[in-house]
């Protein structure tokens, strides 16, 4: 088996410290919910990014208990479909109950695992209560059977239904482990699908957690399944063996995971990467703009897929929101805290600080000038890195166009909008947008020309992604499919047509008519039904 990414941590000496309420008792509960039943899989070692102690070994699912947890799944979807829609729609309400009511022990798990702030680990529990009550209250009326025209009109009658995929499976990253290894779980299920899902090495506990507060809720324990392990056995595994794969991730691992559903001929949806833009036409409000702009580059310490790492300004009013965004920037408060007093924590591992670091030097030593931050906080934890804003970039810098998923943001003086948009569309990703203007009728026209999937004018990127009835996702290299909304539900079923043909007037050519003489019928069929205005 070749070390990936996610397996190559080493275990301090020392043990970080559990909040009170998780027993060990309650730590070996929620790994006894790991599907495993050969008890052969490695053992994870997480560490806790605040203090690089150890947290809680997990262990891992082998490939077989891969394909057995989909098989165990395949049987509980049986049943499953079977249970009426208002009574899934009930058990995804308790659940948004429960999770509100007991949002700490979560949050504490998030940022044990993660370090991010307090307030962003809030932030999931915000996204997937409202997955929640939006798909139990509308799931089921974006699956609705659609009667549509027939063939021959009044005489043929066409529905199309839904029809639950089967098993889901789901692959989700670190960086959201609540939002993005729940927030599709949720809208599977009411589809009538039962899921297994692969949690992320470092994130395990709170994925566990919320299977736990799942079956709480009533949801039967067959119907959400979760196997640990490498992406490279475990998550090929799980594109092996179910109906369709719902991945989060790298653009570079999408790819991977896209070839393997298409020799299987499985659907994929792909949320990846991306490179997101934010526009300040001359017309903004400046101040605006510059506080949007610190929520959209440093949220979740800019490990945040939709986040801004380009800022694209007008000439005209350049210098001006450089001061407000810059001092913006420097009174941001990086902290590590289990409580509400800090906006931006630490990155989540000694990986992503290697790869801010090195887009960073790299940009420095090519000739980029750090307005504000550009170093480690040594003094504020082992992974902390000052939220950085950068000017000069050029193409030739790593930093340019790839993806740094850090607390880094590169800015750029344009003379138009049209030179903002070129710049903006540049490279592969089309992910998130902002633009930033009193003129809404002009920012929606820049919008509808931007290459991305989402675009948020005078919000740096929260707007679309917490409107959960509109779809989420990515253009070009930043993915296929979408989350939230009808598609992200309607991913999971297959379309079936099912067409009724009256006994009178079966299609085909007659007993006894003449082929040139159905022909002739046809023929004023066809004039007939345009007159009619029916075809
Ligand atoms: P990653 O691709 O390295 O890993 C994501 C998950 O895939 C992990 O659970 C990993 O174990 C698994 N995996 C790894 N190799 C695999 C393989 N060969 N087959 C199947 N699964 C495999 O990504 P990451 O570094 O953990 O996450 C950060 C990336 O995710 C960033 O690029 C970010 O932009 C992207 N992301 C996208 C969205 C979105 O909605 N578009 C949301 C969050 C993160």
């Amino acid at each position: 088996m070749t070390a990936t990414a996610d397996e190559t941590k080493t275990k301090t000496t020392s043990t970080m410290q559990l909040p009170a309420w998780l027993t060990t008792a309650g730590v070996n509960e929620l790994l006894s919910l790991i599907h495993r039943p050969a008890q052969a899989g490695p053992m994870i070692e997480p560490i806790a990014p605040y203090t690089e102690q150890a947290l809680p070994s997990i262990p891992t699912s082998t490939a077989e208990d891969v394909a057995d947890a989909v098989a165990t799944s395949r049987k509980a979807q049986k049943a499953w479909a079977m249970i009426p829609a208002a009574h899934k729609s009930k058990t995804m309400l308790r659940f948004h109950d429960l999770l509100v009511d007991r949002q700490n022990e979560v949050i504490d798990l998030i940022q044990l695992e993660m370090g991010k702030s307090r307030v962003n680990a809030w932030q999931e529990i915000l996204q997937v209560g409202n997955i929640a009550r939006h798909y139990a209250r509308k799931g089921t009326s974006y699956l609705e059977t659609n009667k549509v025209r027939g063939v021959m009109p009044g005489l043929t009658k066409v529905r199309e239904v839904r029809v639950a995929k089967g098993v889901v499976g789901i692959i989700s990253p670190w960086n959201y482990p609540l939002y993005l290894g729940v927030g599709d779980v949720i809208p599977a299920l009411i589809a009538g699908n039962t899921v297994v899902s692969k949690a992320d090495s470092a994130t395990a506990l709170t994925l566990l957690w919320t299977k736990k507060l799942f079956i709480e809720a009533g949801l039967p324990a067959d119907a959400w399944i979760i196997v640990t392990g490498a992406g490279s056995v475990v998550g090929n595994a799980l594109i092996d063996n179910v109906d369709f794969i719902c991945f989060t991730g790298s653009t570079a691992t999408g790819r991977k995971v896209a070839a393997r559903a298409g020799e299987r001929l499985i659907g994929a949806s792909l949320e990846l990467g991306g490179k997101n833009p934010l526009i300040v036409r001359a017309d903004a409000d400046i101040e605006a703009a510059a506080v949007g702009a610190v929520t959209g580059a440093y949220a979740n310490t800019g490990q945040m897929c939709i986040h801004i790492e380009r800022l694209l300004v007008n000439a005209a009013v350049y210098d001006e929101f450089k001061a407000a965004f810059v001092k913006a920037v420097e009174d941001l408060d990086v902290k590590q805290s289990f409580d509400y007093d800090c906006e931006v924590g630490t990155l989540a591992s000694a990986d992503q600080l290697a790869t801010v670091v090195r887009h960073v030097d790299d940009a420095v030593a090519k000739g980029a000038k750090v307005l504000t931050g550009g170093k480690r906080l040594p003094e504020v934890g082992p992974y902390a890195y000052a939220p950085t804003v950068l000017e000069g970039v050029t193409p030739e810098m790593e930093v340019y166009l790839d993806e740094t998923f850090g607390p880094v943001v590169s800015l750029y003086r344009v003379n138009s909008d049209q030179d903002a948009l070129e710049l903006a569309n540049a490279g592969n990703y089309g992910l998130s947008a902002s633009v930033w203007s009193k003129d809404h009728t002009m920012a929606r026209v820049l919008a509808r020309k931007l290459r991305s999937g989402s675009v948020n004018i005078n919000d740096s990127a929260a707007a679309a992604a917490g409107s959960i009835e509109a779809g989420m996702g990515g253009m070009g290299d930043s993915g296929l499919g979408r989350r939230h909304g009808a598609e992200g539900i309607r991913k999971y079923t297959e379309s079936q047509t099912i067409a009724t043909q009256s006994l009178k007037m079966p299609l085909g050519v007659p007993e006894g008519m003449e082929i040139a003489k159905f022909v002739k019928v046809g023929n004023l069929q066809m004039k007939l039904l345009k007159r009619l205005g029916l075809r």
